[in-house]
């Protein structure tokens, strides 16, 4: 029971009690200017002995009115009090989604979504993942977009704080993993300096589903000893030393290197590659919308990769892969097709 109806059955129960007649006094104290009250109220034990002083106390009408209507605002006011407190005591949620499909959701992810309030999710997440989300939850897209007007960061932040203090649960949903390019670290940060906890669930990233669902290693023993997630963003026209070392030190111990939001970027990245040292020939994938049913991939290499961008049409997502783990790839999805004709073949005798 909410508002002022809630005050006065609290009201009629104390007060019934001891004198009949108050019930008539609780009416109109409840006409008065408490009558618009949104708020419960949470009456202690304190409450209730002072509600009796006032009702048996010798005072007239008017006076144990203007009385009761002063601790009704104090009760209002502790019920507020405690509301924030609970409120800041909620932890908001930053859930990775994976990078794929419904499938690549963790069950970790799946319990918080369907038991979130509000999901404010970005624009790598897939439809159907929100689907799991309870009736009730308010689902509010924020996303950034490439070249596309979205809501700034500082946007995003001040609204998962915003959502956080009214205490309901908050869910942040993001593409692959929250930490990697994904920003779940500032905004936690942002929240955490305001006084509001936050938790990471991990979720798929990018090049740990495309390199799965695309069928080509990160590793590969005597091949590549390390794997490098580099953001394509931040590649320009430099030619500073510095830049030119930070780029040999990426192809440096048989890396691979994945680059996310590189797509855009290919030449300058190819560019980088070549004046970093790298063999022209090294082998390039490009895996648009990964690990999902319409995932495409496109093979070249460093030297031609910026027209292979180019000539991917398919609106999604897009990782790239650069390394010889590629070759590996290339050379397992040719003996997959060598089984399946065995098999086919094996049919044919058997069958
Ligand atoms: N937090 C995300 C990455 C966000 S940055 C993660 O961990 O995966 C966005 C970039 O991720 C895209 O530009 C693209 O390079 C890559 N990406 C995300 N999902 C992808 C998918 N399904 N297929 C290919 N690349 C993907």
């Amino acid at each position: 029971m909410q508002g002022i109806e809630f005050i006065k059955q609290m009201l009629l129960k104390s007060l019934s009690s001891i004198k009949p007649k108050l019930s008539e006094m609780v009416d109109e104290f409840s006409r008065q200017q408490l009558t618009t009250s949104p708020f419960s109220i949470q009456l202690n034990t304190n409450n209730f002995f002072l509600l009796r002083k006032i009702a048996v106390k010798n005072t007239n009408k008017k006076a144990k009115i203007q009385q009761l209507k002063q601790l009704v605002l104090q009760c209002l006011k502790r019920t507020e009090r405690n509301k924030t407190f609970n409120k800041q005591r909620q932890t908001v949620q930053i859930v990775g989604a994976g990078c794929g499909e419904i499938e690549l959701l963790t069950l970790k992810a799946v319990q918080v979504i369907t038991q979130a309030d509000v999901i404010v999710y970005d624009n790598l997440v897939c439809a159907e993942i929100l689907q799991l989300a309870a009736t009730h939850c308010r689902l509010i897209y924020m996303g950034k977009r490439f070249a596309q007007k979205s809501s700034t960061q500082d946007e995003i932040n001040q609204s998962l704080y915003q959502l956080a203090i009214t205490g309901v649960k908050v869910v942040r949903l993001k593409g692959g993993d929250p930490n990697v390019f994904g920003r779940g670290s500032e905004e936690a940060l942002f929240l955490a300096k305001r006084g509001v906890k936050s938790e990471f669930i991990a979720g798929i990233t990018a090049a740990l589903g495309c390199a799965a669902s695309s069928g080509i290693p990160l590793t590969h023993r005597k091949v590549a000893r390390s794997v490098t997630f580099v953001t394509g963003q931040r590649c320009n026209d430099q030619r500073e030393q510095s830049v030119i070392d930070e780029w040999q030190g990426l192809l440096s111990a048989n890396s691979t290197l994945a680059f996310y939001m590189g797509k855009e970027k290919a030449l300058e990245i190819a560019t980088r590659l070549m004046l970093a040292g790298a063999d022209g020939r090294l082998p390039v994938a490009f895996i648009t919308n990964g690990a999902r049913q319409k995932q495409t991939i496109s093979f070249s290499r460093v030297d031609q990769m910026a027209q292979a961008a180019l000539n991917i049409k398919q609106a999604g997502p897009t990782l790239i892969i650069v390394g010889e783990v590629v070759t590996i790839g290339a050379e397992l999805e040719h003996c997959l097709a060598f089984c399946s004709q065995s098999v086919a073949a094996n049919e044919g005798v058997y069958g």
